[in-house]
């Protein structure tokens, strides 16, 4: 059988790739990005008590009533918009999933995306087989901050959208009101949608914070905010997130939802609208998060690698320069067969694979792992 392939220049994501290779190798993993400590079992108790109360079966397409509500009342208190929990919030399968289903809502055959780069991988496939064009604008290395004059020069008749992502996969880097202000004058009254992925909203630290999309009226209304919850409650497996669109963009959102996933696992949203009402929990997260972040950099400053600023999500880049001329995914590959320690090479998140000599490494870790595998790199070389 002969199947002419979507994605033709698609392989296996790098988390995949490399998560398989730590296993192979026993390597600690601080590659794929997820916690390797536990939940709280508060909110595991209240998947339990919700089954046991019966809420197995379908809830409403869009996501639990009780849960939006709770969603719309935190995206109030934290980002000061009054959100529909009716018309502008869907319960989705995960970040990932929501940023997928707002590519598909909007795009059509031709249409140019921007990106930024380094990108996360999920971004040109879901841009692509929309048969869609995603356009890169690199970020600018070392503060991977944006170039404002580059995005403008990539403006074209044929821009459809551009996906925006803060805190920032895999750099850590935010962006701070005068982008906001930026992508505002760029976009309006172009007819060009902003995706903007904030799963990484909690996970700021250094006493920054996290900007969002939905704190500005006007760019709100041309957007597709997506959050994620197992970011915020450290249960990535759980696959659940959620979107916020203007009403008109969230009826598009909704049509391709209804019939893809339809709707999402019913005792899990139960325990999140429960405790979601518990605001410490997801307010205390950037302190909790910042703690490891700079355990790590601590245990790290014994090895030759050379950490570039972060300031949010669960990923630290370092720099090999001095240590080795390899290629990022083939340093990153001798890392693991020969120290033990799994990473993602940021070349990954680029089109053109530029190479740095960067390397990402996930500090969402218990402190016993990072030291371990700080203890791992300090004879690198
Ligand atoms: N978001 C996670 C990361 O950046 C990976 C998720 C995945 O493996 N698709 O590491």
């Amino acid at each position: 059988m002969f199947l002419q392939s979507k994605l033709p220049n698609v392989g296996t994501t790098i988390f995949t790739e490399m998560s398989v290779l730590a296993q192979q190798y026993n390597a600690i993993n601080l590659g794929q990005g997820f916690p390797d400590f536990g939940m709280n079992p508060q909110l595991t108790s209240l998947v339990t008590k919700a089954m046991e109360q019966g809420n197995n079966q379908y809830v409403h397409m869009n996501g639990l009533p009780a849960l939006r509500e709770r969603i719309a009342e935190k995206v109030k208190k934290l980002y000061n918009n009054e959100v529909s929990a009716n018309d502008e919030i869907t319960v989705t399968p995960g970040g990932t999933y929501a940023i997928y289903t707002a590519f598909t809502s909007i795009l059509n055959k031709g249409d140019e995306v921007i990106i930024f780069e380094p990108a996360y991988d999920s971004y040109i496939p879901n841009i692509e087989i929309n048969g869609a064009i995603a356009v890169p604008v690199a970020l600018q290395y070392p503060d991977y901050s944006i170039n404002w004059e580059l995005v403008k020069q990539k403006i074209s008749s044929k821009t459809k959208a551009i996906i925006i992502n803060s805190p920032h996969n895999p750099t850590g880097a935010l962006l701070n009101e005068a982008d906001m202000q930026q992508l505002s004058a760029l976009t309006e009254g172009s007819g060009i949608f902003i995706i903007s992925d904030e799963v990484y909203e909690h996970l700021v630290f250094d006493d920054k914070k996290h900007i969002s999309v939905l704190q500005f009226p006007e760019l709100y209304k041309r957007s597709f905010v997506c959050f994620s919850f197992g970011k915020t409650y450290h249960c990535t497996g759980w696959k659940m997130g959620y979107c916020i669109a203007a009403p008109g963009l969230m009826q598009e959102f909704r049509k391709v939802h209804q019939f893809n996933c339809f709707t999402c696992n019913s005792p899990l949203q139960f325990a999140l609208a429960a405790f979601l009402e518990q605001e410490k929990e997801y307010l205390a997260l950037g302190k909790f998060i910042g703690n490891k972040r700079d355990y790590f950099l601590e245990a790290m400053n014994a090895t030759p690698f050379k950490p570039l600023p972060s300031y949010g999500s669960y990923f630290q880049l370092y720099s090999y320069d001095g240590i080795s001329d390899e290629k990022e995914k083939d340093f990153a590959t001798r890392l693991i067969k020969e120290y033990g320690v799994a990473t993602i090479p940021v070349s990954a998140f680029y089109q053109s694979k530029q190479e740095n000599k960067v390397l990402r490494f996930c500090f969402a870790k218990k402190e016993t792992t990072l030291a371990e595998a700080a203890k791992r790199l300090v004879h690198v070389q």
